[in-house]
């Protein structure tokens, strides 16, 4: 039987759920016109992603971290790339990419809080062992 063992990384990269590493936490892709939605539950094993009221407000903290980085990296990049000094370009650098990063941080944040900074959910293989049983069956 050939088993699948996805790595956590891949699964947060996928944002699959964090239980079973097979169903999707979002409908939809990062980038794109509608509003991003988070599914409740996994589709593919049940699982509540939301595990008590107003867990994601603790994301909160992953998307602040995510954002300081990223606008370092960012200021530290227009720094080497036009060696300016102009506030007004950093100003509006800056707020062009914590605009552009949102959509990012959010569905990371909560993938991020969920896969590793939250020790009483685990991954737990039998979802993907089920699912290569399956496949096995049809073959
Ligand atoms: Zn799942």
């Amino acid at each position: 039987m050939a088993r699948i063992r996805t790595s956590s990384i891949k699964a947060v990269i996928a944002a699959k759920c964090p239980k079973c590493r097979v169903g999707k936490m979002f409908v939809g892709n990062t980038y794109s016109f509608r509003k991003q939605r988070m599914n409740d539950v996994c589709p593919h094993c049940g699982f509540r992603f939301e595990i008590e009221p107003g867990y994601f407000y603790a994301a909160m903290y992953v998307s602040y971290a995510m954002a300081v980085l990223e606008v370092i990296a960012v200021a530290w990049l227009t720094y080497e790339i036009t060696e300016s000094e102009s506030p007004w370009l950093y100003f509006g650098v800056l707020i062009a990419a914590i605009l552009l990063f949102s959509p990012f941080n959010y569905r990371y944040s909560r993938l991020i809080l969920l896969h590793y900074l939250t020790p009483k959910v685990k991954y737990n293989p039998k979802y993907e062992d089920l699912l290569a049983e399956e496949e096995d069956a049809k073959n």
